[in-house]
């Protein structure tokens, strides 16, 4: 491309709203307009980094035999209604009516439009197993759009889904899936985890799920990895043990220490109580009432915690297979008999407890007394406890130990850019397909789905490739490999820089020529900003004292030299050895 005819332009600044780096260069490389919020155009050069992710992709999904397809954008409200999703999904959901009145919906996700494919032809276990994806456009009208393109309402996401007769061959698809992956991410060259992540409320969290993070200092999410032994998992999800530190515990063998009531005036959080008392908050239990919401019931819990950890909500809602949850109003705390600041487990029978499995049972506790002005001291929740549930409920952290190996682990933050799950037989059984097995019963085959945020994973890229200067693409997606420029005024040398520009680009090396007829420094500016791999600088002073024309890797910042003959072979040769 010479750059004289192209669309393609910089930009000086980019908007305040502009927070991460990648949002940042994005627009300012000219890649991205923005058409509003959470709306972007992709411009011609960020339009070449997409299709070569687009082509990566599909490679290695084809590669596996998985068959890619199209589905519609606007999917009919009747295929939601089928899995109740039309009214779960929420305002995430863009619905409209066509002039019949009839609903659609943008797509979010294609689960239900799938479904509705297979079954239109798939009857026997004979046609089982089948993968069938598609990289299409998705629309969620997320709360908060933000980071560009990372978070954005429209998006470009690669989908797939697989079918299988039984749980067997649905672990074999979805490890499968799990090397397509790896293959991916390692071809495009991006530092990622795979993480064990959460399986939402439907599957009570229990359905085997992993995400694909790629590992940047701006990710929204934060990944828990032990040092020692590599496991690794979303926060969300992340099980880990307290380090045991309670100096002023009591030990287990104390059973004897009695129940007592002290006087703690005006002592409503932990670290008051705490400190009043002289007790490590690691001594002490935290108390929180929530609300469990499913369809138009809500159920109070309280939730009984180690003084000086933090609740996971999300291993709550998985528990409870609640739709929502919400922290109780000090009205309801009120209403439920409760004294808030004050509230402890013990005696309590009206209400379900959950205690976290961190909390050792046999020792004794500060907790609150449930009188205003009063916590309790010696609560062995064992002994003084009615009917609890011991579940895992903490939020992992730095600090905690491993419960596979004991190892220390790390919090570490990632951008969620690929997400395998197994489903099972959820949609296959709410929309009543069936597939007939070898003895010729009707089974409900199980599925897997697996998503890749194509577009996403520019800005994944970027955040984890860029300098002070601009972009630092991996060869594998940048837009171009080659910035051609030219320093120099004479007929000649621009005749030179045109003809090589051609040779290079026939003999299949993607080059842009710089012909604009900007001075070095602005030229050399929108190189480094668009960060292609090697810049090739023909100046026309040092060509007629030497007849060499430079060549500068753009990662390493590595000069070569080459005379007008070697440059081709020179350029290959460089691109080869970089990733
Ligand atoms: P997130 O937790 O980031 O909201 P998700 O878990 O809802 O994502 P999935 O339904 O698993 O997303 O979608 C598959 C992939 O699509 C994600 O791994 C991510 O890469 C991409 N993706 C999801 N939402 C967006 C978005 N709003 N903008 C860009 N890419 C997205
Ligand atoms: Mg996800």
């Amino acid at each position: 491309m010479r750059l004289s005819k192209s669309f393609w332009q910089t930009f000086k600044e980019a908007p305040k709203e502009a927070q991460i780096p990648s949002h940042v260069l994005m627009i300012r490389a000219g890649l991205i307009h923005k058409a509003s919020g959470g709306l972007y155009n992709y411009l011609p050069m960020g339009q070449r980094v997409i299709q070569k992710i687009s082509d990566i992709v599909r490679e290695e999904h084809d590669k596996e035999d998985c068959q890619q397809i199209t589905m519609t954008v606007v999917t009919p409200g009747e295929l939601w209604q089928e899995t109740g999703r039309w009214g779960v999904m929420g305002e995430l959901m863009l619905k409209m009516k066509d002039r019949a009145g009839r609903d659609l919906c943008m797509s979010p996700t294609n689960e239900e439009a799938v479904v509705d494919i297979f079954r239109s032809s798939v009857k026997s276990y004979k046609q089982l197993p089948q993968t069938l994806y598609q990289i299409n456009t998705k629309f969620r009208d997320e709360i908060r759009p933000r980071y560009g393109v990372m978070r954005a309402r429209e998006f470009l996401m690669k989908d797939a889904y697989s079918f299988h007769l039984d749980k067997a061959c649905l672990d074999e698809g979805y490890d499968k899936m799990y090397r397509v992956y790896e293959n991916i991410f390692k071809r495009i060259g991006l530092a990622f985890i795979a993480v064990e992540a959460d399986g939402g409320a439907i599957a009570g969290g229990g359905a085997k799920t992993h995400e694909f993070q790629v590992l940047a200092r701006t990710g929204e999410d934060k990944v828990i990895r032990c040092k020692q032994c590599g496991y690794a998992a979303n926060l969300e999800k992340a099980v880990s043990a307290k380090r045991e530190n309670r100096e002023n515990k009591c030990k287990a063998s104390d059973k004897n220490v009695s129940l007592e009531m002290v006087e703690t005036p005006s002592c409503t959080t932990i670290e008051d109580v705490c400190r009043f008392l002289k007790v490590e908050e690691s001594a002490s239990l935290k108390s929180l009432v929530y609300y469990s919401i499913s369809g138009d019931i809500e159920t109070p819990v309280l939730v009984i915690l180690v003084g000086d950890d933090q609740l996971n909500e999300i291993k709550l809602q998985n528990y409870l297979k609640a739709n929502h949850l919400k922290a109780a109003s000090d009205g309801e705390i009120e209403r439920l008999g409760l004294v808030k600041g004050y509230i402890g487990p013990q005696s309590l029978t009206d209400i379900k407890i959950l205690i976290d499995s961190a909390v050792a049972l046999d020792n004794a506790y500060v907790s609150g007394a449930n009188k205003s002005g009063y916590h309790s001291k010696g609560m062995i929740p064992n002994r003084d406890c009615k009917n609890f549930d011991v579940v895992d409920l903490r939020l992992a952290g730095v600090g905690d130990v491993c419960t596979r190996c004991g190892g220390e682990v790390e919090e570490i933050r990632g951008i969620e850019t690929g997400h395998i799950f197994q489903l099972g037989d959820k949609y296959t059984k709410d929309m009543k397909v069936q597939v007939l097995d070898k003895s010729g019963k009707g089974v409900h085959p199980l599925m897997g789905c697996y998503g890749i945020g194509v577009s996403r994973i520019v800005a994944a890229a970027i955040e984890q490739n860029f300098d002070d200067n601009g972009i630092v693409w991996p060869k594998s997606i940048a837009p171009y490999h080659v910035y051609f420029c030219f320093i120099g005024k004479s007929q000649e040398i621009k005749e030179l820089a045109h003809s090589l520009y051609q040779s290079i680009k026939d003999s299949g090396v993607e080059v842009v020529l710089d012909d604009r007829g900007a001075g070095p420094g602005f030229m050399f500016n929108d190189a480094d900003l668009l960060g292609l791999p090697l810049r090739v600088i023909l100046g026309e002073r040092d060509y007629n004292n030497d007849g060499l024309i430079e060549i500068k890797e753009r990662k390493s910042g590595k000069v070569h030299k080459a005379t007008k003959d070697q440059l081709i072979s020179k350029i290959k040769e460089i691109l080869t050895g970089i990733n």
